[in-house]
């Protein structure tokens, strides 16, 4: 049995941050992928969705320019520039060479095959190539970091259709006439504007009452508002039940009876996340467990830590990283922080958008006794007043107001993403609303809003 001082079993964001982070420190790490080196994110993810996005907000924008600037000729959408970007730039078409050799180069050793825990000192590896199943033995430590994968909801007559998950999608080499995105959460949100603004006719079913189920109710309500006016069919309320394909289009019988068809249909209603896969329950975690358990150090059990989207603990990059900065300093010995997951933040990246962290106004009710909110919308800033239009969003405030400070917030507009980043900070560091209340806030920003709503949460 060979030994290596670490086993990463994924190499996805967190589990390819962390192994280069520890080979590049000398030790000998073994990394594990039976698909790709980098994982969903660069491949399928964020940085795919990230430039469909992008390739579609100068279509919408130029839309504006009669109203704005002067004539426009004609824009034709090409979805085949964006394609080839996606598979040149992003995706080397779906190739991992580079992330393996820089992997390598710094000392690593790559397997590509499927690991599993047979103990929290060894994994079991099969190689993709079909050769005899090999045992490993890990000296410092086993990381667990296999992520997620779409979940396919049982819907009767989906598996005998053609349907696309994120990774279908990403890989479209051109926009469907029409398309029913099942699935109303941040992926099926982002997916459904890029196509839409290619000229793709969408329908999105949402089964809960409301879009991005988990952000405020005030951001959900602006979202659809601004998808319906851009002609999205929203659908909220309603569940797919039956599924069905006939000359090329895809019907989706809804809950409420209706009937709704796409020549392509996009599953987007979820990630599930495997710890049995991974061998957990050779250290102890049962097998029917959803993720897998860590304390603040990102430990399962001693010797055998898990980072990224199967700990539960938010399925974002930037969580895979963060618990992957922990962990690499744990089992290098060093000073290191513990895990605090209470200035959470995530971005949905749809124009506007939508930009959130900590507790919303509910969560924070059902915790503290002493709550207060503050709204400002960003139509009524002076720079949303300017901006004129696309100019949708809102600055919503959480505070525990016997701390007086806040606990959640919401920044949704343009570059809500970005506007996002003082909030964060604010809970992160929980800073006095006092103190946040004698900044100077920059004239005509959108960040000046806050002002305004930090304003209305102290006047209750
Ligand atoms: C469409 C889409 C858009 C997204 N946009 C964003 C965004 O804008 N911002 C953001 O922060 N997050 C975004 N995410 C989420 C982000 O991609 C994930 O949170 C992140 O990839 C999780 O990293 P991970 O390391 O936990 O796992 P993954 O990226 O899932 O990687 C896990 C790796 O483990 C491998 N693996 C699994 N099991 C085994 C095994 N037994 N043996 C060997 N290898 C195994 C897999 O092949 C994979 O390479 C998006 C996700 C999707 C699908």
């Amino acid at each position: 049995m060979q030994d290596f001082d670490v086993i990463v079993i994924g190499m996805g964001p967190g589990g390819e941050y962390l192994a280069e982070a520890l080979a590049g420190k000398g030790l000998s790490v073994l990394g594990l992928d039976h698909w790709l080196v980098g994982g969903e994110c660069p491949y399928y993810g964020c940085v795919p969705s990230k430039m469909m996005l992008r390739a579609a907000g100068p279509l919408a924008e130029a839309a504006l320019i009669p109203d704005l600037s002067g004539r426009v000729s004609e824009i034709t959408p090409d979805w085949s520039i964006l394609a080839s970007r996606i598979r040149d730039e992003a995706t080397d078409d779906w190739n991992d060479r580079a992330a393996v050799d820089r992997f390598e180069k710094l000392g690593g050793t790559f397997i590509r095959g499927t690991g599993r825990l047979t103990s929290d000192t060894s994994v079991s590896v099969s190689p993709n190539d079909g050769s005899a199943e090999q045992e490993f033995r890990a000296r410092r430590a086993i990381v667990v970091a296999t992520g997620s994968s779409a979940v396919v909801p049982p819907i009767p007559g989906l598996a005998d259709v053609d349907y696309w998950t994120n990774r279908g999608a990403v890989q479209a080499t051109e926009a469907p006439q029409s398309m029913v995105v099942l699935g109303g959460g941040a992926i099926g949100c982002e997916m459904s504007q890029a196509f839409a603004r290619f000229g793709t006719e969408v329908t999105l079913v949402e089964g809960t009452d409301r879009l991005l189920p988990p952000e405020e109710p005030e951001a959900s309500a602006i979202l659809e508002s601004v998808f319906t006016d851009a002609g999205i069919n929203v659908i909220t309320g309603t569940r797919a039940q039956r599924v069905s394909q006939s000359d090329g289009v895809i019907h989706v019988e809804l809950s409420d009876g209706r009937t709704v068809s796409g020549q392509r249909l996009l599953v987007a209603t979820g990630r599930r996340t495997d710890p049995a896969a991974a061998g957990l329950a050779s250290v102890g975690v049962p097998e029917d467990a959803r993720v897998a358990p860590i304390n603040e150090r990102c430990e399962v059990v001693p010797g055998v830590y898990a980072i990224g989207d199967i700990t539960g603990k938010g399925a974002f990059t930037h969580i895979a990283m963060y618990q992957g900065g922990i962990v690499t300093k744990e089992i290098l010995g060093e000073e290191t922080y513990t895990a605090d997951y209470t200035a959470e933040p995530h971005v949905t990246f749809t124009d506007p958008e939508v930009g959130s962290v900590g507790l919303t106004e509910a969560a924070a009710r059902a915790q503290y006794s002493n709550v207060a909110v503050g709204t400002a919308a960003i139509p009524d800033t002076s720079r949303g007043w300017i901006q004129k239009y696309d100019n949708a969003g809102l600055l919503k405030l959480v505070a525990d107001m016997d701390r007086g400070v806040l606990v959640g917030g919401t920044a949704m507009g343009p570059a809500g993403g970005e506007m996002l980043s003082y909030l964060v900070l604010a809970v992160h560091a929980q800073v006095p609303i006092a103190t946040l209340q004698s900044m100077i806030y920059a004239y005509p920003t959108f960040h000046r809003g806050y002002e305004t709503a930090l304003q209305d949460l102290v006047d209750g």
